[in-house]
């Protein structure tokens, strides 16, 4: 599909507006790449939509669906970025509580915001139990992708991606998607995304439809991949703790000294994000601070040789 750049559609004879009339409301790029992302998940026909960043869709979606005052259980361990977002709106009276996401959420919430598996502890939450709390229960399954999770069968209300990391795919997209189970949901976010702006350009959804032809082959080969690296992490004499959820490409671990050892890898690249082709790791305490252990690094796997992966994190441990 080639991209459509107009941001103003004419009119028709009768001065009807047609499918498309401002692109900040949808353009054609778009609605095709919801359309593709909202058949991934298995929501119905359409209901998905594209923001200008995870961060973007995160935000719209809780300021759209929720009042001042209401309260967001947030599973702990979450993105950083996601509690850096609910702290910002809590200005404007939104209220978060941490819990275990691989139990129950709390009672007198208004929405559960699990994560699939969360970045980067890689827990993965229980939705059936989610699913039996009243409140709305929103996943972001950035890093467990539909290929591999399709959370609305388990009871969720939102899928939330930041698509700039699996969907898209080389880092070279900044996108976010919202899924929604419910027709109402959708065109309240719909309204919303219309109204306020964060919508995607045309190009970024290009590039994402594009990203979205490789994306079963990219993470069926990620996670292969991943699941031999974390297995060896495991026995390496300089690894303390590593966690995989056995699906998806990222691993994090923990070793004495981070720095070190993120700074001595040559092919993998010391970056940060994640879901690309090209493999990435780093520290995460220089975002996170102390809610995440000091040695911990986040590995994304890309899309490399195992065995050159592997020499190249052997050879970096080996050397601290
Ligand atoms: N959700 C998860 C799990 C993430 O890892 C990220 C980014 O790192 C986001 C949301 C935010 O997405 P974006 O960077 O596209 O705003």
């Amino acid at each position: 599909m080639s991209v459509d750049r107009r941001t103003v559609w004419p009119y028709d004879e009768r001065s009807e507006p047609g499918d498309f009339v401002y692109s900040r409301y949808a353009h054609p790029t778009g609605v095709e790449a919801e359309r593709q992302i909202a058949a991934l998940e298995g929501a119905p026909a359409g209901q998905a939509l594209l923001f200008s960043s995870g961060s973007a869709a995160a935000a719209a979606l809780v300021l759209a669906l929720l009042e001042p005052g209401d309260t967001i259980a947030l599973a702990a361990g979450a993105y950083f970025g996601t509690g850096v977002i609910f702290r910002e709106l809590g200005r404007w009276g939104l209220r978060h509580v941490e819990f275990d996401q691989t139990g129950p959420p709390p009672d007198g919430v208004q929405l559960v915001w699990l994560e699939a598996p969360s970045n980067p502890l890689l827990t993965m939450p229980d939705l059936e139990a989610a699913a039996a709390h009243p409140a709305r229960v929103v996943c972001d399954s950035t890093a467990a992708t539909p290929i591999h999770l399709r959370p609305l069968e388990h009871g969720a209300d939102f899928v939330l991606h930041s698509g700039t990391k699996y969907l898209a795919g080389h880092h070279d997209a900044l996108v976010g998607a919202v899924v929604s189970k419910s027709a109402d949901d959708h065109e309240r976010l719909r309204l919303f995304r219309q109204r306020t702006g964060p919508s995607c350009a045309p190009d970024v959804a290009w590039l994402l439809l594009r990203g979205l032809k490789t994306l079963r082959v990219r993470v069926e080969r990620q996670t292969a991949t991943a699941r031999i690296l974390a297995e060896r992490l495991a026995a390496h004499p300089k690894v303390e703790t590593t966690r995989y959820a056995g699906i998806g490409g990222l691993i994090s671990f923990d070793v004495a000294d981070a720095r070190a050892v993120e700074t001595a890898t040559r092919l993998i690249r010391n970056a940060t994000s994640l879901g690309g082709t090209d493999s990435t790791m780093e520290s995460r305490h220089r975002w996170e601070g102390d809610r995440i252990p000091r040695g911990l690094l986040r590995l994304s796997v890309g899309l490399e040789d195992p065995e050159e992966l592997w020499a190249d994190l052997d050879r970096a441990l080996r050397q601290v």
